[in-house]
């Protein structure tokens, strides 16, 4: 089955521009449509398999490419980008077909430091680059990204409510239990014991001031 051609790609219901006019090199693209459309190429060009994926099952463009401008030594420059990684075209792809389901930027692409490179901070749900912004996910530093951070407490928070008070159980019940039972009880232990931990550690601190 052949793959998807550069005219399937959609902004604002029309193809970026015609086939033979997507610029050839960086510095031929004098603006955001032509930059998104030579993006686009190299993509389809990857040899990661995740763009692949990326690009057969999207092709409604809903951001355009936009380079963060670095200032560095009083002089402003765009942010180095590149596709030698998966992560980082993968990153570009998600950038460029993916809504963004969180309104504030993550404290990385906030900072004075962040290098982008993409100007917008994009992040999705927590099955997409495990919840962090697409910034964060080229740069290899996904798994600090701010926003990943706070959906993975939310998540250990939800399937710490979600357990069963542990009360304690009889050798009856542990001879009688299914291996699933005793993974269910297991972190049942773990979730009692660091409460446990958490509440002792606070006494002290308190007994201390
Ligand atoms: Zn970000
Ligand atoms: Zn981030």
């Amino acid at each position: 089955m052949a793959g998807p051609v550069f005219t399937d790609f959609k902004w604002n219901d029309r193809p970026l521009c015609a086939e033979d006019e997507i610029p050839s090199a960086l510095e031929d693209c004098h603006d955001a449509e032509a930059l998104t459309a030579y993006v686009l190429k190299l993509l389809m060009a990857s040899k990661h398999n995740y763009v692949h994926i990326v690009l057969e099952e999207h092709k409604n463009i809903v951001r355009l490419i936009d380079i963060k401008k670095i200032t560095r030594h009083g002089g402003t420059r765009d942010a180095d980008w590149n596709f030698h990684i998966a992560a980082r075209a993968t990153a570009f792809a998600y950038y460029l077909f993916f809504d963004k389901t969180e309104i504030e930027a993550c404290q990385q692409c906030n900072s004075q430091h962040s290098k982008g490179p993409c100007v917008e901070c994009v992040s999705s749900t927590s099955d997409i680059m495990s919840g962090a912004c697409t910034n964060c996910y080229y740069s290899g530093n996904g798994r600090n990204c701010s926003i990943r951070k706070r959906l993975e407490r939310e998540k250990a928070e939800e399937e710490r409510l979600a357990l069963p008070k542990f009360n304690g159980f009889s050798q009856e019940d542990l001879k009688e239990a299914t291996d699933e039972q005793l993974v269910k009880w297991l972190r049942m232990i773990d979730a009692a014991i660091s409460q446990r931990v958490g509440e002792s550690m606070l006494s002290k601190k308190r007994r201390r001031l």
